[in-house]
């Protein structure tokens, strides 16, 4: 079987209600837009995968970007430089094509991707994982319904200039629900974006007092306290809290991840296979087993994007919940996964059925493609 086309889509839908991601303050997001990657091989068989960008991305840096660089002062080369790093996280990863590969080999083999890396498949339990920032009244009532749901554990965001309003957050929503629900925390200091609206950067202190705040309301794990490549930083917090520390959603390479494993930096693994590939993200899983640490792919895009972690955590040593991104009204299962012939659902116990069929176990809705998609790029051994 041999690599016979490359197509890739621009496929977007407008969302029911603006979305305002925790992870770039004074951003709305309208629309659920990404790059759909389609490739044909010579017998026929179609892998997809799907890339990450906000803005337009093709022919040139995304659009996001390109709008927050004009009026910058050119002699400010550090905010230039910052800026432009932000803006890496945004656009276009080549990583992100590696799954289509994986999807191809499934499907030849006739198996489910988690096969091949060894899982069994089944059910597997998912976190709900909100995106917003909301007052902590209004977060613990809305997690009381997501717990009636079905949900068992849930991730907060927090992102206050004041550390007391983001410990205030987390108190609020464990006094609502009670001891019964796991509760994570997001501080999204990883790879922070401020080209939209300045951020709080925390540093070791501030991450030192959080985690430690933390133990007091028994979260069960804090994410992205510090950046990515924090690594002594890290080390050091996990000394000095019992907060359990987890990170590196958008580290993207094995070389970065093994001086995490070396430096001691995390109890949790998160790697996302649109980052980093299914490849890398299954020998990250692999060390964190041998380590006997934690592993829970991240996953914050659309249905393509989930289906593709959902496969790799299948294969997982480590049975954790795995993140479900879900904040209604703006982000939900139908809009997330507006591609997919079957949006991935939750059942009554905060379950979601890892699909057996050959491949990544997902269909492309061709009627959705067509009314919200639009080719871009095609590429075919006929044109070198
Ligand atoms: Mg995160």
């Amino acid at each position: 079987m041999k690599v016979a086309k490359i197509e890739l889509y621009e496929v977007s839908i407008p969302l029911p209600q603006a979305f305002c991601p925790a992870w770039i303050p004074g951003y709305q997001r309208k629309y659920n837009r990404s790059t759909l990657i389609k490739i044909t091989a010579d017998n026929g068989l179609i892998g997809y995968s799907t890339g990450s960008h906000l803005g337009e991305a093709y022919g040139g840096p995304s659009s996001l970007l390109g709008q927050y660089m004009i009026g910058r002062k050119v002699k400010r080369m550090d905010e230039i430089r910052h800026l432009l790093r932000e803006g890496s996280f945004l656009s276009w990863q080549n990583n992100s094509m590696e799954p289509a590969f994986w999807d191809l080999l499934g499907k030849k083999e006739g198996k489910p991707v988690h096969e091949l890396l060894g899982g069994d498949g089944g059910r597997l339990q998912v976190y709900c994982s909100t995106g917003e920032l909301h007052e902590p009244e209004v977060r613990a009532e809305e997690v009381q319904a997501i717990k009636e749901m079905g949900f068992k554990s849930v991730k907060l965001r927090v992102h206050d200039h004041d550390i007391n309003k983001d410990i205030e957050q987390i108190k609020v929503v464990r006094k609502a629900v009670g001891d019964g629900m796991e509760i994570g925390v997001d501080a999204n200091q990883g790879w922070p974006v401020t080209i939209a609206k300045s951020s709080p950067i925390w540093g070791l202190k501030r991450a030192i007092e959080f985690a430690r705040a933390c133990e007091e309301y028994n979260i069960a794990w804090l994410e992205e306290p510090l950046d990515m490549y924090a690594f002594d930083e890290m080390a050091e917090l996990r000394r000095r809290t019992k907060t359990p520390i987890a990170g590196g959603e958008l580290t993207s390479g094995w070389h970065e991840h093994k001086m995490l494993f070396e430096k001691d930096s995390l109890d949790i693994y998160q790697p996302d296979s649109l980052y980093t590939g299914i490849g890398t993200a299954v020998k990250i899983m692999k060390e964190a087993a041998k380590r006997n640490l934690g592993f829970s792919p991240h996953t914050w895009f659309d249905g393509i994007g989930f289906a593709i972690n959902l496969q790799v955590a299948a294969a997982s040593h480590d049975r954790r919940a795995l993140e479900y991104p879900f904040d209604p009204p703006a982000w939900v299962p139908e809009f997330r996964d507006f591609l997919l012939k079957e949006p991935f659902m939750v059942d009554s116990d905060g379950y979601v059925t890892v699909p057996d069929k050959p491949g990544l176990g997902f269909e492309i809705d061709e009627q959705a493609l067509r009314q919200y998609g639009c080719k871009y790029y095609e590429m075919d051994k006929n044109k070198i």
